[in-house]
């Protein structure tokens, strides 16, 4: 491998090109448009997008791609070349300021959830100078924000941008407040942490459930899952090592921080975590991260599967996203300090924090929802669907000390004696973990675990921004008034932490007894999708949206729309590739066995043995059984599929989908994988669960 520090950034536009390429008056203003959002003036866009043409061809660029984040969830690009004729029969490479800033994509089949009717194909994408360009593909590729003619955010980025910039202008508010007058810019932080499949792509090809679907719609439970905890940061397997270090040199050149990685708990399950960087950046990467995962696979003969329940009965896969606040001049907002009880600021924050997951958290559910994350949340792998936090032993009595007037001692932070002196002891952590909490503070952060890890990181971040941008500007308004602040704030901090004490939660989230106990105090517990998602179009929603200008009714309504056609579009393929796979192979598979079985019983009768009490007669009887029971839930989830199509509103059907369909599907799925445990492996249509869970070896 060439040396990294020579690889890293190697495909990206970073400031350090920028500065080399640039001419000078060119360079200060596009770093005035990166960090105060200042407009270009045309020549200098036309300066800027020549030099970004120069740099990107001796990378072997031949097109531009203005790169951007409908709401499929996944990236879009439309390639252009360079070239323009040159009037003598040969081209030149051209690239002008206007590409640079703004495309017109004829984007009619994105989905708009009615904000741009159909005969209103244009959309626009606009240039986000904040987030870097990079070469990929030979194409230089423009981050960009998407929307409809008449300004509508069509994207995933555009309302992050805004929520950023609300978190900002309160943020900023309230450390005038302390005398930061320093501090212009307040900014969100975020690390992603990434969970993926890994499986031979032989196996991923047999199985028409994972290609149309991304999840087995089958497969009984394999001799050894996970139960002997041997793959969590297990020794990586060769093929698995040669695949993971290809990944962080793709993901390096272009300027993606990638960190950590090890084995997860799941066979074949994996984790890459990056440095964190900010929230708009990040999440770039990690949609960047995601596809490349995926192209570096294939290079392997592996697929990577980024759903977020691939196969049942076996862990699946998230993504944790670390977020904290930090300020222009370098202060994380979160961190508690030596004696955080003394930590006014700190304070202020958390609190903000504390009330805004416990007021609004029916958004955050609403942001991890999705057909795939339902499998994982409550489930007992991956936090409930209720929303609490954990803050750790420290914070917890910190906070309980406030709220009963008590006077508190910070904790020296302990050594851990580790009980030789061969290691050198080590300084105990504030916090503790909770693996069970879905947003927990570690440190100088906190972790909102609930994600999905197919899903964009967009989704929570708007929410996670707003929500405390809200908090942040009540905060601020009521302590500008105030006379004496600091009695300001510690009655505003004690009223607040009594008042939303009831989110904090250190147990264990697993639990039953915390579903009764969250029920008591009265937090909401959001089943599902579909249960989650009417909560994004509450009065409650639209107010604290509109009001920090994140998002419009309209907006809101058009992503209620779009997220609840999806879920229903995405169990509906569910429902009939297993038809499809039912009908077809199965039936045809427990057929084949049936008649073996006939076959062998009709040899040994033809030579006198007793059959009546044999081994074949008995699995005969149950496979034939069994094949009567699937013949008839197939029956059902087909009448069903049909009776769904006389729906016509969103929410009904995705309802539907929910509450029929997906149980049939559950039902089907319960014989099929009996059958599966009989039928031998050499008439079985489908490689089994151990075969491809097992099959990198
Ligand atoms: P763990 O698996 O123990 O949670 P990891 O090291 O895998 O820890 O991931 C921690 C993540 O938190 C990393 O992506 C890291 O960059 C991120 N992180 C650390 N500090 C901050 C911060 N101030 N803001 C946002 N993310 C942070
Ligand atoms: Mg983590």
């Amino acid at each position: 491998m060439s040396k990294v520090t020579e690889i890293f950034g190697s495909k990206v536009f970073n400031d350090e090109t920028m500065k080399e390429r640039l001419p000078k008056d060119a360079y200060k203003a596009l770093r005035h448009t990166i960090e105060e959002g200042k407009p270009l003036d045309r020549d200098l866009a036309n300066v800027i997008a020549h030099a970004m043409k120069e740099w990107a061809i001796e990378l072997g660029a031949t097109h531009f791609t203005h790169w951007f984040q409908p709401m499929t969830g996944v990236t879009a690009e439309k390639h252009d070349s360079f070239i323009q004729p040159d009037g003598n029969g040969k081209v030149i490479m051209t690239f002008s300021g206007k590409e640079l800033v703004k495309g017109e994509p004829d984007a009619s089949s994105f989905p708009s959830g009615g904000l741009r009717a159909t005969f209103e194909a244009r959309g626009y994408t606009a240039w986000d100078p904040t987030s870097p360009v990079f070469v990929k593909d030979d194409t230089l590729c423009i981050p960009t924000a998407f929307c409809s003619y008449s300004g509508e955010a069509l994207d995933k980025k555009t309302p992050l941008l805004r929520s950023m910039e609300a978190l900002d202008k309160q943020a900023v508010r309230v450390l005038k407040l302390f005398g930061h007058d320093d501090v212009k810019r307040v900014i969100t932080t975020v690390g992603p942490e990434q969970e993926y499949f890994l499986i031979d792509s032989e196996m991923f090809n047999k199985r028409p459930d994972l290609i149309y679907t991304g999840r087995t719609l089958f497969g009984a439970k394999p001799p050894k899952g996970q139960e002997l905890d041997d793959h969590y940061f297990g020794t990586i397997k060769p093929r698995v090592s040669a695949y993971m270090k290809e990944l962080d040199e793709e993901l390096w050149k272009l300027g993606i921080l990638a960190k950590t990685k090890h084995n997860e708990v799941a066979p074949a399950q994996h984790e890459l975590a990056p440095i964190f960087s900010t929230t708009n950046i990040a999440t770039d990467h990690n949609q960047l991260t995601m596809e490349i995962m995926k192209v570096v696979a294939k290079r392997h003969g592996m697929t990577c599967l980024l759903h977020e329940k691939p196969f049942a009965g076996v862990n699946g896969s998230g993504k944790h996203n670390n977020w904290s606040i930090s300020t222009d001049t370098g202060v994380n907002l979160l961190e508690p300090g030596a004696t955080p009880s003394q930590n006014t600021q700190f304070l202020l924050f958390l609190t903000a924090v504390i009330k805004a997951v416990d007021e609004y958290q029916d958004l955050l559910r609403v942001s991890v929802a999705s057909a795939g994350n339902d499998h994982r949340l409550g489930a007992n792998e991956a936090p409930p669907a209720i929303i609490s936090m954990f803050i750790g032993d420290e914070l917890e009595a910190i906070v309980e000390s406030i709220i009963e007037g008590t006077d508190y001692t910070d904790v020296k932070k302990k050594k851990m004696s580790i009980g030789t002196s061969v290691v050198p002891s080590i300084s105990q952590d504030t916090t503790d973990r909770n693996r069970t909490s879905p947003f927990a503070f570690t440190g100088n952060k906190f972790e909102f675990r609930s994600l999905g890890s197919a899903a964009s990181i967009s989704g929570p971040n708007i929410i996670l921004n707003t929500i405390v941008a809200e908090e942040l500007d009540k905060f601020a308004t009521e302590l500008e008034k105030a006379k004496d602040l600091d009695k300001a704030i510690e009655k505003l901090v004690k009223r607040e932490l009594t008042a939303h004490k009831r989110i904090i939660f250190n147990g264990n989230g697993y639990s039953e007894e915390w579903v009764k106990e969250a029920e008591k105090r009265g937090l909401t517990n959001l089943k599902s999708t579909v249960d989650a998602l009417p909560a994004f179009v509450s009065q409650k929603a639209i107010d604290v949206f509109t009001k920090h200008s994140v998002l419009t009714e309209q907006e809101l309504y058009s992503r209620y729309d779009i997220q609840l056609e999806n879920y229903y579009k995405v169990i509906d393929i569910e429902a009939l590739t297993m038809d499809a796979m039912v009908k077809k192979n199965i039936m045809a598979a427990a057929s084949d066995y049936q008649y073996t079985l006939a076959e062998t019983l009709n040899a040994k009768a033809a030579t006198g043995i007793k059959i009546d009490s044999s081994v074949e007669k008995k699995r005969l009887e149950q496979a034939s059984e069994l094949t009567v029971k699937m013949d008839e839930r197939l029956e059902k989830l087909e009448s069903d599929i049909e009776k769904g199509k006389e729906l016509t509103e969103t929410y009904d059907l995705a309802k539907f989908h929910h509450d029929v369909i997906f149980a049939d599907m559950n039902e089907l799925r319960e014989v099929v994988d009996e059958l599966e445990t009989l039928v031998p492996s050499d008439i079985w249509p489908y490689p089994t669960y151990g075969e491809i869970l097992y099959s990198v070896k």
